[in-house]
């Protein structure tokens, strides 16, 4: 049923007040193509929506909001230390890592509590603790929008890059991920604890040979401990990119500005967001209804409950002035604006 004028103020995790000309959830892909051939609204922008976790609206939709409501998870053997696990993409993302951590697959572990949903997740190419989807990603299927045919893409076809693929650039608006497989594997895991804290929370469980399942324990303990719950206060989790700059302009920086971190690539070096805006002095500061988390200013937070999809976006255009004043930076945003 296609409703008008409905509030999406509990589709989005900032928790933000915007309407949305139409509205509707579907269940199916034929339901899909169902709406998306409707007269009414055959014309009119579309916006799909998964957990509304990485979105800012900055106004009311004047269009279509389409909620992926596709379930179910499939999975297929595919050697003795291999198996595909395909999810639909309305399942839940963390539901699905612990879904398949129930089943002793490995592979999804340093992705544990990731909020939003799994057909979002080649989006951006969802990382954290040394490890992103294209690490385990088999392929996706997409309704190419313009066809309202099925098409498959691999890897390669992805593009995927640091919190970036095919879909944020010229794929932008042109298809929608039904279904997303992952290669994981069934018993000789890979298990990844070098980087963040992992190593440091097993120790304090006192686990030395950490299984997959111990090592998620640890990265939800983490993420528990340093990231606010959109359930409890509005976010969309880290709001800005890591920038990546030549070595060259690290080095003149380093000069000036000798704590300065940075992680080398070759002649690049990424240099952690949160780090350049606390050191503008933006860490738990707080401009109206918006500020940034006291322990992670690379998170911007809907502190009152009250904010504006607008006042979030000035309060970080305010933030990319400010590191870019100070360290010739342009911080780019990692969240959707719409
Ligand atoms: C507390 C917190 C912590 C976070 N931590 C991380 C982290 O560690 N790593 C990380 O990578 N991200 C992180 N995020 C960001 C977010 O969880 C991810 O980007 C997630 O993949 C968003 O999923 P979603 O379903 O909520 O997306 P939505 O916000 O619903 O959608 C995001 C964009 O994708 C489009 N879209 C949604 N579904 C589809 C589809 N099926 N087909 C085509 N387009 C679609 C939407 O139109 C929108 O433009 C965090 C967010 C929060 C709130």
């Amino acid at each position: 049923m296609i409703q008008k004028n409905l509030s999406l103020k509990a589709f989005n995790s900032f928790g933000v007040e915007a309407k949305s000309k139409y509205f509707v959830t579907i269940k199916s892909v034929e339901a899909l193509r169902e709406v998306l051939q409707n007269p009414e609204i055959q014309n009119e922008n579309l916006l799909f929506l998964g957990g509304g976790s990485n979105i800012l609206l900055t106004k009311d939709f004047d269009g279509c909001s389409i909620q992926l409501d596709l379930k179910g998870i499939s999975e297929k053997k595919l050697d003795d230390n291999h198996v595909l696990v395909t999810a639909n993409a309305g399942e839940n993302w963390h539901q699905f890592v612990l879904y398949c951590l129930e089943k002793n697959y490995g592979g999804l572990e340093n992705l544990s509590l990731i909020p939003g949903n799994v057909g979002t997740s080649p989006m951006q190419n969802i990382g954290a603790y040394g490890t992103e989807i294209k690490d385990i990603f088999e392929s996706c299927d997409v309704l190419n929008l313009d066809t309202l045919e099925v098409e498959t893409f691999d890897l390669e076809k992805c593009r995927f890059g640091y919190r970036d693929s095919i879909f944020k650039q010229e794929g932008k608006g042109k298809y929608v991920i039904l279904n997303v497989t992952f290669r994981l594997t069934t018993h000789q895991h890979q298990i990844k604890t070098e980087y963040g804290a992992i190593k440091a929370e097993l120790e304090k469980m006192n686990i030395e040979n950490p299984s997959i399942q111990e090592v998620s324990k640890a990265v939800i303990a983490i993420r528990e401990s340093k990231l606010p719950n959109p359930k409890e206060i509005g976010n969309a989790g880290s709001f800005f990119k890591n920038p990546t700059i030549p070595l060259s302009q690290f080095e003149i920086l380093k000069d000036k500005f000798p704590n300065i971190q940075g992680y080398p690539n070759g002649d690049w070096v990424k240099v952690p967001a949160g780090w350049l805006i606390e050191q503008c002095g933006w860490k738990g500061k707080q401009i109206g209804n918006v500020a940034t988390h006291h322990l992670q200013s690379l998170v911007i937070i809907n502190k009152t409950g009250n904010a504006t999809g607008e006042e979030i976006f000035n309060f970080s255009a305010e933030i990319i002035n400010s590191v870019k004043e100070k360290f010739k930076i342009e911080l780019e945003r990692e969240v959707n604006i719409l």
